[in-house]
């Protein structure tokens, strides 16, 4: 029988999380403190079971067995007889703490811990734990249905055991996880991402070309490449000699300060901050809403299996 999966936080991953352990046969429970966000878990976990449905990647049989091995609660001590507890709860260094230094006394002395962080390091984290060696980060993707990524970062005394067996059980869940030497400020992926954003927000500084033009530039190009090879793989295949002539004068020209920023403080001071209050770069309208919803629906569908 598989090993038992708690997830603390039911929020925007924590239900996530919870969903993609359960969908692969895991009983799960979800601990979560807000009595509305309690109720409302399985019913996020039905919507994307559902979404997975109309995408064709799985049955209603599995749908409903995955919500049967969803249980909720709003106690800690219903995690007694987990074996890995994924923390989801906001970004608060004294939360985690506290948090952490409870479960400890809950679950049993050999239980992993890891956290979903987006930022803190594990050795700050685990500071104040008693058994550190069991602690770790797996970093989740939003919404994790659809983003297979989840960064595994290991402190420095975390136990090489406990690294495997967290990649075992993300593999089980199908999802594609990655184990980094070292922790760093955003980790991987979120460099790679941000590394963009700061030459796409230059790009529009200078006037070069609106934010449209540089998002059209990147679905039909790197954006298609991506999803198939990644920048060393594209590197390899364009030929490294090429590549390296390039990135010799283009590198310099690149922005590598935080000027571009202003790009993004003149949205937020405006009070536009994108699909939430309706405007940000875009006008968030039903329209614009309704095409992202069908593009995520195509790539569920198109799902690689290998
Ligand atoms: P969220 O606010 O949607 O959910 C957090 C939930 O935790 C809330 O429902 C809250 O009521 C609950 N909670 C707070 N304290 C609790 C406790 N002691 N016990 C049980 N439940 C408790 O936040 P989120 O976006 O799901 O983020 C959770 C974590 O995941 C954060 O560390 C965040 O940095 C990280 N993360 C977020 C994203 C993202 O895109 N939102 C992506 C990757 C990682």
């Amino acid at each position: 029988m598989a090993v038992a999966i708690g997830i603390v936080g039911g929020g925007l991953m924590g239900a996530g999380i919870a969903t993609k352990f359960a969908l692969a046969g895991f009983p799960t429970m979800t601990i979560e403190t807000d009595r509305e966000r309690l109720a409302n878990v399985k019913h996020v976990a039905a919507e994307v079971l559902s979404e997975l449905i109309a995408a064709e990647q799985i049955t209603d049989a599995q749908r409903q067995s995955a919500l049967e091995h969803m249980q909720v609660s709003a106690e800690l001590e219903s995690l007694s007889h987990v074996r890995i507890v994924i923390e989801a709860i906001p970004e608060v260094l004294t939360a985690k703490h506290e948090l952490y230094d409870t479960l400890e006394q809950i679950v049993e002395f050999d239980a992993l811990i890891a956290s979903n962080t987006s930022g803190f390091p594990p050795d700050l984290l685990s500071e104040k734990m008693q058994w550190r060696r069991r602690f770790l980060i797996a970093h989740f993707w939003n919404p994790p249905h659809q983003i297979p990524l989840v960064e595994v970062v290991p402190g420095t005394d975390t136990d090489p055991a406990v690294v495997t067996e967290i990649v075992d059980r993300l593999t089980e869940i199908r999802a594609e996880p990655v184990v980094l030497n070292a922790a760093i400020p955003g980790f991987i992926g979120n460099r790679l991402q941000f590394a963009v954003l700061r030459e796409a927000l230059h790009i529009v500084q200078m006037g070069v070309a609106n934010p449209e033009t540089v998002d059209a530039v990147m679905k039909a190009s790197l954006g298609r490449r991506y999803s198939i090879v990644g920048p060393f793989e594209g590197a390899d295949l364009g030929g490294l000699e090429t590549f390296l002539k390039i990135a010799s004068h283009l590198m310099p020209e690149l922005a590598s300060d935080q000027r571009s920023l202003e790009v993004l403080r003149e949205h937020v001071d405006k009070g536009e901050v994108g699909i939430r209050s309706g405007k940000g770069f875009y006008e968030w309208n039903e329209a614009r809403i309704a095409r992202i919803k069908r593009l995520r629906r195509e790539q569920l569908r198109s799902r690689r299996t290998d």
